[in-house]
């Protein structure tokens, strides 16, 4: 099931060096690139189907070709290095294992946009991370790839690598733009869309790591290429991370479109001590969780996870066995959205610490029945009534828990207990 696009590189020793990773293809797709006028490029990009891949899949082609024309002002390309979403790990894996592709991805995308100014900003606990990145942006400039003439063309291109400092909200993309320009990272109001109005005002694009590392594929390949993976509006390849109690946890890269459990059970090896499938969370914490009986039916692509009224995410599937308390997990899910809160609207900063002394009421035994009711009610009262998604992010998986899973809930209610503790790990 496993293809190799993304990660063709993943497995040879030092391909985060320059050398390496020239003598295995990088920056090929340059010649192609150069030769392309900048509206080709973007066509090109449309016509591959590429979605973002920090978790919306919103069309790549589609928002550079919001970008306003004649503006006069600078156009911004800032990379979305920012991966915070708990159960999310693919994009630390190109920028350890393949940083180049990052940086050939970034020069297609800077070509196509007339951008000349990149910044890359990168989640601030990732510290071993931004070093391999920062060497191998250093590389890129002594080889000609970067810096005032790109690859000896007549095009400029700087990058600038700028550290988060642990505020999951700044993954958030105006945040992130607040932050790059040294403010508080807290979001701003959309629209404008930061295509009109970004980074010091100016039109910007904000493009997540795994995307832009795509596009060296599209350049070198053709768009149709690209698309021969994936489905018809679910194209091309995707990197899952695979946790949780499977036998075989890790990242693969798979073309989407595939059945979520066939995946599950051939690519990471089932659930783990033959024990039962208690749900999957399909796309990071921010999620619906899936029941077993909805992972029978569900494919890994955007339409499929919409069809079953829950998100693709980030590729980021935890596995669940029988053995979770799902109250105790929707603890630490409100806790952590809790803690991230920029505080800027009241219904998140308030209405998440509200949620999470609810639960905890639950789980000291001391909770009704009408607390799960209102736990119910909070979610959809805090829902989209903020500025950014960040209470959405916790509302939507916790509605979905509270729904699927009902009666572990009710069960602290009403007897004071997990329903099965004694199988509790961890
Ligand atoms: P969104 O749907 O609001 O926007 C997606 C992108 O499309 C943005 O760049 C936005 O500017 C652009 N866009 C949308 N409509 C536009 C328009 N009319 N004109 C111009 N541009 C437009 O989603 P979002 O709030 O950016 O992201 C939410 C997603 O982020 C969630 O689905 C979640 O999975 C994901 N997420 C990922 C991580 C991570 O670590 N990878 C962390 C948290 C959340």
């Amino acid at each position: 099931m496993e293809v190799k696009i993304l990660s063709a590189r993943f497995d040879i020793d030092n391909a985060h060096r320059i050398d390496v990773a020239r003598t295995h293809g990088a920056y090929r797709a340059l010649d192609k690139l150069f030769a392309m006028a900048p509206a080709e490029v973007i066509e090109e990009v449309k016509a591959s189907g590429l979605r973002g891949r920090g978790g919306a899949g919103f069309p790549t082609g589609m928002k550079w070709g919001f970008l306003p024309k004649d503006t006069g002002k600078p156009v911004y390309l800032a990379v979305n290095s920012d991966e915070s979403e708990p159960a999310t790990f693919k994009d630390r894996y190109i920028l350890v294992r393949d940083p180049h592709a990052l940086i050939e991805g970034i020069i297609i995308c800077c070509w196509a946009i007339g951008c000349h100014d990149c910044y890359i900003y990168i989640r601030g606990e990732y510290t071993s991370q931004v070093k391999i990145l920062q060497a191998a942006i250093d590389e890129a400039y002594g080889a000609g790839y970067l810096g005032a003439r790109v690859a000896g063309r007549d095009f400029r291109l700087d990058v600038t690598v700028h550290r988060g400092a642990g505020a999951y909200v700044c993954g958030e993309e105006t945040a992130l733009l607040e932050s790059i320009e040294g403010k508080k990272g807290q979001p701003r109001s959309k629209p404008p869309f930061p295509a009109v109005v970004g980074l010091f005002g100016c039109p910007t694009i904000i493009n997540n790591v795994q995307s832009i590392a795509s596009l060296p594929y599209i350049i070198a390949n053709g768009a149709a290429a690209y698309r021969a993976y994936g489905t018809e509006k679910s194209c091309g390849t995707h990197l899952f991370g695979i946790s949780g109690h499977v036998e075989r946890p890790g990242m693969y890269e798979l073309p989407l479109g595939l059945p979520l459990l066939e995946v599950l059970e051939n690519v990471a090896g089932g659930v783990w001590k033959g024990r039962k499938l208690k749900g999957v969370i399909p796309g990071g914490s921010s999620t619906p969780v899936l029941t077993p009986a909805e992972a029978a039916t569900v494919t890994l692509d955007y339409e499929s996870m919409a069809a079953h009224k829950t998100m693709f995410g980030s590729g980021g599937i935890v596995v669940l066995d029988e053995t979770v308390d799902m109250v105790r997990l929707v603890e630490n899910l409100i806790a952590f959205y809790h803690h991230e809160s920029c505080g800027q609207c009241t219904p998140c900063r308030e209405g998440l610490g509200w949620m999470l002394k609810i639960v905890r009421k639950l789980l000291a035994g001391e909770g009704t029945v009408a607390d799960i009711d209102l736990l119910r009610e909070l979610c959809d009262n805090i829902e989209m009534k903020t500025v950014c998604v960040l209470s959405a992010a916790c509302t939507m998986p916790v509605r979905s828990y509270l729904e699927k899973f009902r009666d572990e809930f009710e069960a602290y209610a009403l007897d004071g207990g997990s329903p099965q503790p004694e199988q509790r790990e961890g």
